[in-house]
């Protein structure tokens, strides 16, 4: 067997009338009706950080609560392993990567070990990613394959080095259906079928639910922010796609207009991502010991409600990345009915409309400029924070994303 991932929340439906309205709820359970008692397994390789894990807990207990059997399980790595998925996932986003037969090798051997594992029969298995990919090719080989199969790629694979998609393509043209974010990415060829199904966010769980002023402000406060002044946010991974230097390029330029402006950065930081720590004290020298700016981590145990805090108590929201999946920190924004200011890529265009229910900006310039315009503007903000909310509730909440998972499993 492979390691099942316990779900530790418990979700109702009928919890996401309120956020979600009764028309979205509705549509939910008409879709899961057909679907009753039967079992979908959702296989990733890791529970613990990244989209798929902040995503699938809220998936798999409405699952539960709609009569659908359903379990979330883990596919076992190694270093070794995951070092070649890791350049894997970046060559299938379009970088250039040494690629060996070795590398093809380290990666079979370990999903045929984690295929002889799986011994659940399931009616429909959703495989997230690159890593548990090749899962299906075996079962087949086996002659133990068994219900319908949905590969949910969560990467731009529009433009994947040539080499490396040329061994994985072969595994993922077995599946039954493709499962991408936006059409952007889609890789054209090789599917059987595709649905574009956008990510979401649970306006339930502990980042996004309703926190009073009162406990904002504690936060804040426990963390030497003055809540009595504008304040800026980004929430990311210290990773140079998402820009940290420019966006505290871009709150320097504009505290020259708005002075008493504050920055946070927030990052969480895994003990084995030495670029990470890299990024992070690259941002904390360019900072030049401005007081105003506050670079904190997990290490400051900044939490889901400290996020939350964090996200609710900002004037403006930004996410000033370069290249972008989704963003599940916009939608986390604009949900709280923050302006969110935003880099012109991927996923992020998805989900601002420019001008209406945030900004999209293409350099440092146009960002200093959008956060010293909304930070003199108090209507522009409610205005756009206002269109924001209402926008995550149409597209961005996780009842839409599910109801639109089970709606392919019906169609399959
Ligand atoms: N996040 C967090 N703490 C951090 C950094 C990120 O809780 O210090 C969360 C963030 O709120 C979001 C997710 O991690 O829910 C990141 O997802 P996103 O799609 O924005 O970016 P990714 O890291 O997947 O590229």
């Amino acid at each position: 067997m492979l390691r099942t991932v316990p779900v530790p929340d418990q979700r109702l439906v009928d919890d996401y009338l309120e956020p979600a309205g009764e028309e979205a709820v509705e549509r939910l359970r008409t879709a899961a009706e057909p679907l009753k008692g039967s079992r979908i397994i959702h296989v990733s390789s890791t529970s613990f950080g990244g989209g798929v894990a902040e995503l699938l807990p809220t998936q798999v207990a409405l699952l539960q609560d709609l009569g659908i059997d359903v379990s979330w399980q883990l596919m076992d790595g190694s270093e070794e392993f995951f070092t070649v998925t890791k350049l894997v996932h970046n060559a299938l986003q379009g970088a250039g990567i040494p690629w060996a037969e070795s590398m093809e090798q380290t990666y079979l051997d370990r999903v045929a070990s984690n295929a002889a594992r799986f011994e659940d029969p399931a009616d429909f298995v959703f495989v997230h990613d690159p890593q548990p990919l090749a899962m299906l090719s075996f079962l087949e080989e086996w002659g133990r394959r068994t219900g319908k199969w949905v590969w949910r790629c969560h990467i731009d694979l529009s433009h994947p080095m040539e080499q490396v998609w040329s061994f994985f393509g072969i595994h993922a043209e077995r599946y039954d259906a493709a499962v991408f974010t936006m059409e952007d990415f889609i890789r054209p060829g090789v599917w059987k079928r595709i649905a574009v199904i956008p990510p979401s966010i649970d306006p339930l769980s502990p980042k996004n639910v309703w926190l009073e002023h009162e406990s904002v402000w504690e936060i804040l406060n426990a963390y030497g922010i003055d809540p009595q002044r504008p304040l800026v946010t980004q929430v990311s991974r210290f990773d140079p796609w998402k820009d940290p230097l420019g966006v505290i390029d871009a709150y320097q330029l504009s505290k020259e207009r708005v002075p008493d402006q504050q920055l946070i950065l927030v990052g969480s930081m895994a003990h084995d991502d030495p670029e990470a720590w890299h990024y992070l004290e690259q941002a904390q020298e360019h900072r030049r010991e401005d007081p105003d700016v506050h670079i904190l981590t997990n290490l400051q145990d900044v939490g889901p409600v400290a996020v939350n805090a964090f996200q609710r108590a900002s004037t403006i929201v930004l996410q000033k990345s370069i290249r972008e999946g989704f963003g599940l920190t916009v939608a986390e924004g604009m949900w709280k009915e923050r302006p969110v200011i935003a880099g012109n890529a991927g996923g992020l265009r998805l989900q601002i409309e420019d001008g209406t229910s945030g900004f999209l900006v293409d350099s440092v310039e146009d960002c200093a400029d959008r956060i010293a315009a909304l930070l003199l503007d108090r209507d522009l903000r409610a205005t756009m924070g206002h269109a924001a909310r209402e926008r995550v509730r149409e597209r961005f909440l996780s009842i839409r994303e599910l109801t639109e998972y089970l709606e392919l499993l019906n169609e399959l």
